[in-house]
């Protein structure tokens, strides 16, 4: 039987994909074998590779001066390949800088990768309140000679998301991990958009980029070739194998998401479950949200207990009830809801009835 499951990632996969890639599994399309077991330089999975990326680009709107990658080495491949990409067009060793925002833990990886190639001007960050907000525009401090501004739009692990797009003059990268594909994005506004698949878009193994063409001669000589945009643009992501079943299922999601309506219906279903759940935990003496209203995360929704040694108690009777995978960050502790595009409305309506359940008994 299937649960309701709030993992932060790899998460929840819509039920019909992970219906349909059951009944392919051993023979796909009468080739009497599985797709992960053909050439990705087959006809067969060369369809299937451009599918998906028409379809990514169909959901997301993204203009012809993009180019659409399927990438390695996840979310954290790309903090290194976003310096060695970009700051090709930056001068010497000590010439170079980036902006970056320092919103909590993902901001941080991503910085300290960045300060191994160049110098990283912190523009704006949170720390002050513990990364519990999404610092505005009034409060930065850019760098006239930044080759780019990076910056999380959703922090997947402190709960906070932007609700606005940085206006910056240098070439605007977002690490879209934890949100891509949750509601419509100005494309346009951005230089480059990069996100691991496990949260919002398949399983682990792939990772998304989406970058415009001009920002693609601006590499370090000494590139690693696997992290090169260029040369994975230049050889449609297939300059080695790439992982084809995480690219074949992440084409299945992005068919289903645009059997539901899109990134526009995923953008209300979000807002209806997360508003259902920080209402909730607003309306309860027991339970609370540690972010800011203004920042709160529509796909991660950290909250805590009035009693920290219930926490043992919750989790487990809420795996008991079904709900599973409902604890927090291990370097934060307690709780998160993770509510992507596949958790339902219905797990979230279950995932609020225990707490109130939960509190009666317990608190
Ligand atoms: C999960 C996550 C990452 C790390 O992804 P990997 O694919 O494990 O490297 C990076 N950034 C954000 C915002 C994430 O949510």
């Amino acid at each position: 039987m299937r649960k309701f499951n709030f993992c932060a990632g790899p998460a929840a996969l819509p039920e019909p994909v992970l219906l349909q890639a059951q009944q392919e599994l051993l023979d796909w399309r009468d080739l009497g074998c599985s797709v992960m077991e053909i050439s990705h330089r087959s006809p067969e999975f060369v369809e299937v590779a451009e599918r998906a990326e028409q379809d990514l680009r169909d959901l997301l709107n993204i203009p012809d001066n993009y180019k659409v990658l399927f990438l390695q080495g996840g979310a954290t491949g790309q903090f290194s390949a976003v310096p060695w990409n970009l700051f090709g067009a930056g001068g010497s060793r000590e010439e170079r800088v980036a902006d970056y925002i320092h919103t909590g833990q993902w901001a941080e990886k991503a910085i300290k990768e960045a300060r191994r190639y160049g110098r990283v001007n912190i523009v704006a960050s949170s720390e002050d309140r513990n990364f519990t907000y999404a610092p505005g525009p009034d409060s930065w401090c850019q760098n006239e000679n930044a080759a780019y501004f990076h910056y999380t739009p959703n922090e997947t692990i402190g709960g906070v998301e932007f609700d606005y797009v940085p206006e910056v003059s240098c070439p605007l990268v977002a690490d879209m991990s934890s949100n891509i594909l949750s509601q419509p994005i100005p494309v346009e506004k951005f230089g480059v958009i990069y996100a691991g698949a496990q949260k919002n878009i398949g399983p682990s193994g792939i990772a998304v980029g989406v970058v415009r063409d001009d920002l693609l001669d601006r590499t370090l000589p000494e590139i690693p070739r696997s992290l090169s945009w260029k040369i994975a643009a230049d050889a449609g992501s297939m300059d080695n194998t790439p992982p084809t079943f995480a690219w074949y299922l992440s084409g299945l999601v992005f068919r289903w998401l645009k059997e539901q309506g899109g990134v526009e219906a995923m953008a209300q279903l979000a807002e209806r479950k997360s508003s259902l759940l920080y209402e909730f935990i607003d309306g309860s003496d027991f339970y609370s949200s540690p972010v800011e209203k203004s920042s709160r995360s529509r796909m991660n929704v950290p909250f805590v207990l009035a009693d920290e040694r219930l926490d043992k108690e919750f989790l487990q009777q809420a795996e008991e009830a079904g709900l599973l995978n409902l604890k927090g960050h291990r370097s934060v502790g307690g709780m998160r809801a993770s509510l992507y595009n596949a958790v339902p409305l219905e797990a979230v309506e279950a995932l609020v009835a225990f707490m109130v359940d939960f509190e009666k008994r317990c608190g």
